[in-house]
């Protein structure tokens, strides 16, 4: 069977795009209740941004502090019934910010529709009925999560994504002059998530002419932005990273991620480890799996000065290693991808245990 997938049904790409928002929502209003819901980044509170919401009267403009966690379920779930309680519902929802924002605004589209927790949903096509009208607005750029069929949530249980072709967004605006304020360590732990993407997409069975094409040019366009002779953040590589971004996560949706996507999800469901820095932390030492990334990962390291910390396992328990391991361990669809059908004769317990005591 091949994948037969849903993509974004309207892209607006360019500077100041996001000008044209208000136009691009007008038609919606007058769906449901005739209101909008606004999910914004926090670090735009105060910021000239904050004006530039197109927000109404009637609307619902809420800020939303990422720093914390990850997006939750159980943040879903009350922001969903807290909405609903107060207006009823909304025409539409609008995401503004990064791939937690991303999330946030995807997942509400389809927990304004669909009752019980979010939790009951965590999967691929659990989700019952189709979510109300969804726009995405990425203020930093690498996590793909603009163009994915997933809202990744982490829930008591399990962190994984709401998956279904309702989960895909009906507008994105990517107006690369949103991500020029990105801290400089951000710009580099989630645009290298682009280029894990990439590398992971590439290397594994699910790799096709379609997934290929997407990752040769997002990885052409990474090494522009983190190597080129004129690397850096600037306008110009802006504009690429945004479309790296885009593509890396197209390549994904075509082919898979690997073994450091396996670990990351480890690192961030026991320890809270944020997804773009886990993949960085754990992209560091897997030259046994992808000795070629890995190598010219390091030199984008190296070149941009990013401090990736070593010797972090010191501190993990046997209990931790045993927990991550088991989280890694339980995500078969990369290991199948990344390694192959007889990937339980490779990757055990205790050999994930010996790739997080390498961090
Ligand atoms: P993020 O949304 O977590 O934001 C990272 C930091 O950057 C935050 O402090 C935020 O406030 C700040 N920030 C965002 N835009 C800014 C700007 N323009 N200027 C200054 N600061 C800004 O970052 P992320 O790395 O894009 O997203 C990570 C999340 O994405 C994780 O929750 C992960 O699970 C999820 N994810 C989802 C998918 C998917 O397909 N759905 C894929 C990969 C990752
Ligand atoms: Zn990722």
């Amino acid at each position: 069977m091949h994948k037969n997938f849903k993509g974004v049904e309207k892209t607006v790409y360019g500077r100041g795009s996001f000008n044209q928002l208000d136009d691009i929502l007008a038609p919606v209003r007058a769906e449901n209740n005739q209101y909008f819901v606004f999910l914004v980044d926090n670090y735009f509170k105060g910021k000239p941004l904050e004006n530039r919401v197109p927000a109404h009267d009637h609307d619902l403009v809420y800020y939303i502090s990422v720093e914390e966690h990850e997006p939750t379920t159980e943040q879903i779930d009350s922001l969903r019934d807290e909405i609903l309680a107060q207006k009823g519902l909304p025409s539409g929802v609008v995401g503004i910010g990064g791939g937690s924002i991303m999330d946030i605004a995807k997942a509400l589209s389809l927990m304004l529709t669909n009752e019980g927790s979010s939790t009951l949903y965590q999967g691929l096509n659990l989700i019952k009925k189709p979510g109300i009208y969804h726009a995405g607005v990425p203020t930093i750029s690498g996590t793909g999560a603009e163009v994915s069929m997933t809202a990744v949530l982490t829930g008591p249980e399990k962190k994984l994504g709401l998956k279904c072709e309702w989960t895909v967004f009906n507008q994105i605006v990517l107006d690369p002059e949103l991500i020029a304020s990105v801290p400089r360590n951000w710009w580099f732990y989630t645009g290298m998530d682009t280029y894990i993407h990439c590398i992971e997409s590439e290397n594994g069975r699910l790799n096709n002419a379609y997934s290929h094409a997407y990752a040769e040019q997002s990885m052409k366009l990474c090494r522009d932005i983190y190597l080129g002779e004129n690397s850096g953040q600037t306008p110009e590589n802006d504009d690429k990273l945004m479309v790296a971004s885009l593509m890396g996560g197209l390549s994904l949706t075509y082919s898979e991620v690997g073994v450091c996507h396996a670990l990351s999800y480890g690192l961030s469901k026991i320890l809270g480890m944020r997804h773009c820095y886990a993949n960085c932390i754990a992209m560091n030492h897997l030259e046994d799996f992808y000795p070629e990334g890995v190598k010219e990962f390091k030199e984008m390291v190296a070149y941009h000065q990013i401090d990736l910390p070593q010797g972090l396992s010191n501190d993990w328990s046997d209990d931790i290693l045993t927990q991550m391991a088991h989280v890694s361990y339980g995500l078969p669809h990369m290991w199948l991808h990344a390694i192959g059908d007889n990937w339980q004769e490779v990757i055990t317990i205790d050999s994930l245990k010996d790739l997080f005591r390498r961090m």
